[in-house]
């Protein structure tokens, strides 16, 4: 039981919580209402005929993409839209991206429905507290993914040319929001998916940070649970962590919920789950806990650091049990 992963999936919302100022530069995560206005590019729309009202950019998009005229304005949108995450920096100091990137291990993995490049930004500086981080997928692609065609290795695409062979790397398109996705558009996101399938049915947690699984996602959502309902579960758990009512969210995940007979908790914030409790050990925490029946608490908890020097100070006590192979709760 301790040795099985725990699984994060991300959404818009996440990103918001993580830079609720910004990117470093004071750059925003634009959400789907008002997406071409606030990255700038809805100049790209005059002269445009289009049916819906509409400001979302996925009613939007999905009309101009059906239309073979509109060929050439689909592909300034898409442009414009990388060229905005592309700029995006994660800001200096610590953030809640790093903060759950640290608090998990390689046997966990973090999936996420976002292009912009931050998770992977934080990934490559929290490496340096530790090699021993999470698996990462990309379930819409992502602006800074960069795969090598030859031996199809993938790493930050800014790094230009592949590790292993040297070879140029490429940037698999973004999976596009437009109703009827096509999860097998590429090779890279195909392979996303059917690792968050083995995920999904292995997980002993399943954490949803800001992700709503709206209409435009419902063959995702189908995907999902039918991964997760291949087996009755009744000792796992699920986390939701978002500011909706909730209402909406056990609305949105009850039925994921029916197969652990129930074990649904939901959070305002990344810090009052599991792993805000038992950085680096959830799983281990959560069966100590709920299973094995004990009734004390974690002396190391997740905190706000202001430093990376302060976050790895904290981590010390469970990286350095690790490398004697000592994964216990402390
Ligand atoms: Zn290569």
């Amino acid at each position: 039981m301790r040795s099985r992963p725990h699984l994060f999936i991300l959404g818009a919302g996440a990103t918001k919580a993580t830079i609720p100022n910004g990117d470093k530069y004071g750059r925003q995560s634009p959400v789907m209402e008002n997406f071409m206005q606030e990255i700038g590019i809805d100049g790209l729309l005059d002269g445009v005929k289009l049916k819906t009202k509409s400001n979302n950019i996925e009613a939007i998009y999905s009309e101009l993409a059906s239309k073979p005229e509109y060929t050439d304005v689909v592909r300034k949108i898409e442009d414009g839209i990388v060229n905005h995450y592309r700029k995006m920096q994660i800001p200096d100091k610590p953030t809640l991206y790093d903060c759950l990137i640290l608090s998990l291990r390689s046997k966990d993995c973090i999936a996420t429905f976002n292009w912009d490049p931050l998770l992977i930004q934080a990934y490559n500086r929290v490496n340096k507290i530790t090699r021993d981080l999470p698996q990462m997928l990309f379930l819409h692609s992502c602006v800074e993914v960069g795969v090598c065609e030859d031996c199809k290795h993938f790493e930050p695409y800014h790094n230009r040319f592949c590790s292993e062979c040297g070879k140029p790397l490429v940037s698999p398109r973004l999976l596009y929001p437009v109703k009827n996705k096509d999860y097998s558009q590429n090779v890279y996101i195909q392979d996303a998916w059917y690792r968050l399938q083995y995920y999904l049915e292995k997980a002993c947690i399943v954490t949803i940070w800001g992700y709503s699984a709206p209409e435009s996602d419902k063959k995702a959502k189908q995907m999902m649970l039918k991964a997760f309902s291949s087996d009755y579960r009744p000792l796992d758990q699920i986390e939701v962590i978002d500011i909706a009512t909730e209402d909406v969210l056990y609305k949105t995940w009850q039925p994921f919920a029916k197969n652990t007979n129930y074990h649904l908790n939901i959070y305002r914030s990344l810090i009052e789950s599991l792993i805000g409790e038992f950085p680096r050990r959830s799983i281990e925490g959560y069966v100590k806990r709920n299973i094995e029946g004990w009734w004390d608490s974690s002396t190391l908890k997740l905190k706000e650091c202001k430093t990376f020097d302060e976050l790895a100070l904290l981590m010390k006590p469970l990286i350095e049990n690790e490398s004697q192979n000592n994964y216990n709760v402390i």
